[in-house]
């Protein structure tokens, strides 16, 4: 599914798609204008179980392993990382692969929501 975008330049909505993977692994379409050949804006493709499972976390304690291996070593830290990351290219791969997750890993991972859930409702009292 492409999204409906404009060029900001020449308002053309005849917009030219071309796909592009980044160092990272994340998979990009380079939206360009027919019209005039500016550059739009990059939007990303959908994410499949099996591409959010095998990302390699770039950050924090558990840099270079994949949301897979975390979800099975630490599901807490996973857990609270889709909790406290800004919306974004890790975030979004743990919530698909949270929503695809193998049952052995998600028989955690509720649980651990819950805990944070109350947390959160205590810090509001
Ligand atoms: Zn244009």
């Amino acid at each position: 599914m492409r999204p409906k975008i404009n060029c900001k330049n020449c308002l053309s909505d005849e917009v030219l798609f071309r796909e592009q993977v980044f160092e990272n692994g994340t998979r990009h379409l380079r939206a360009e204008c027919k019209s005039c050949g500016k550059f739009i804006q990059y939007v990303e493709q959908e994410i499949s179980y099996e591409e959010a499972a095998s990302f390699k976390m770039p950050f924090g304690k558990h840099q270079g392993k994949t949301i897979e291996q975390i979800g099975l070593q630490d599901p807490d830290y996973l857990a609270w990382a889709a909790v406290i990351l800004k919306p974004g290219n890790v975030k979004r791969r743990i919530k698909v692969f949270q929503d695809g997750m193998p049952e052995h890993v998600s028989e955690v991972i509720p649980r651990v929501f819950d805990e944070i859930a109350s947390k959160q409702m205590d810090f509001e009292a």
